[in-house]
């Protein structure tokens, strides 16, 4: 009786969406992995083909 909650990675130029469950939080703002989380200081990309980060 889970409603997954699915959220668009926070990281603009991500077309990521997860689920609120897997997702990486940070605040009130939920990632796809931790390149999105950190703004892609030290880690590029996100590991997803198609997205621009
Ligand atoms: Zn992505
Ligand atoms: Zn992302
Ligand atoms: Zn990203």
């Amino acid at each position: 009786m889970s409603g997954v909650t699915m959220m668009k990675c926070a990281c603009e130029t991500c077309l990521c969406v997860v689920s609120v469950a897997d997702a990486i939080k940070k605040g009130d703002k939920y990632y796809c992995s931790q390149g999105c989380a950190e703004g892609h200081k030290t880690i590029k990309g996100c590991g997803h083909s198609g997205c621009g980060c």
